[in-house]
């Protein structure tokens, strides 16, 4: 409760004045509840891997260990330790979309070695949910793009295919040419996204059912950063999904 001085202002201009105060009031709340939000999803991101790095470094150190089962245990900590390195990368890369501080730089390079380094990088947690991965792409395919950015796209995408997919079942990395541009799908066989929702999916912080979220994971910023990228490099992203059968994200750049 405070109190105001106000100029001399008349009834209409006090009503307006009060609906503007009322709004920004509302406005500021909302905020501040999505940055609560926001920093909820991020703290629970962070703390999924990192309870696994405690707790496997721990199991790692035992001296009854196999080497077989000493390597698997090390093999989830370099998996979890990668993850939290690319959602830091993530929101860095938020942080400077949003300030306009954000710069891609293109080159041409061959499809095949550049998709064959993603897959090695990815293969282990694939194998850890005992997901086959699949790579499809011809050896004189070429890509003009930012390689960094574009590996970040695909891992981001790969990400989302394990991560909403069940076990036993297939991830398909595929890149060919069309009309002279270079197209790269990821096309899981997972849960699915509803139809009314695949329009909301790139937004900051959107993540399907929050029920879902609590389930899987997932701060809802990977498909935002996936989308801005996309845009710099002049590109389209198109998705195609269907509940309980899976999901094709394509790239065309
Ligand atoms: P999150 O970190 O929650 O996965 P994203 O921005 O990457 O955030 O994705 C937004 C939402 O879109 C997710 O919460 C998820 O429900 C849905 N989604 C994204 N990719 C897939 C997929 N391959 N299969 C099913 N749902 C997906």
């Amino acid at each position: 409760d405070f109190e105001v001085n106000l100029p001399n202002l008349g009834s209409d201009e006090l009503g307006d004045l009060s609906n503007s105060i009322h709004k920004l009031a509302k406005d500021l709340k909302r905020l501040k509840n999505e940055r609560n939000e926001f920093l909820a999803s991020i703290a629970h991101e962070l703390n999924t891997p990192l309870t696994y790095l405690i707790g496997y470094s721990k199991v790692a150190k035992r001296e009854d260990l196999s080497d077989k089962d000493r390597k698997y245990y090390l093999e989830i900590i370099g998996e979890e330790s990668n993850r939290m390195k690319e959602l830091m990368k993530n929101l860095l890369d938020l942080a400077r979309m949003d300030e306009n501080t954000f710069t891609i730089s293109k080159e041409h390079f061959l499809a095949k070695p550049f998709l064959e380094n993603i897959y090695k990088f990815v293969a282990p947690s694939f194998e850890i949910k005992k997901i086959k991965l699949n790579l499809v792409c011809k050896s004189n395919l070429h890509i003009y793009a930012d390689a960094l950015r574009l590996e970040q796209i695909i891992l981001n995408l790969l990400d989302n295919a394990l991560k909403y997919s069940n076990e036993n079942s297939e991830v398909c990395l595929k890149a060919y040419e069309k009309d002279g541009s270079t197209v790269i799908s990821v096309i899981d066989t997972g849960i699915g996204i509803p139809s009314n929702e695949i329009e909301f999916i790139f937004e900051k912080l959107y993540r399907v059912e929050k029920s879902r979220s609590r389930a899987y994971g997932g701060s809802g910023i990977g498909l935002a950063v996936v989308k801005e990228l996309v845009d710099a490099h002049g590109g389209t992203i198109e998705v195609e999904s269907k509940i309980g059968q899976g999901s094709t994200f394509k790239i065309t750049i």
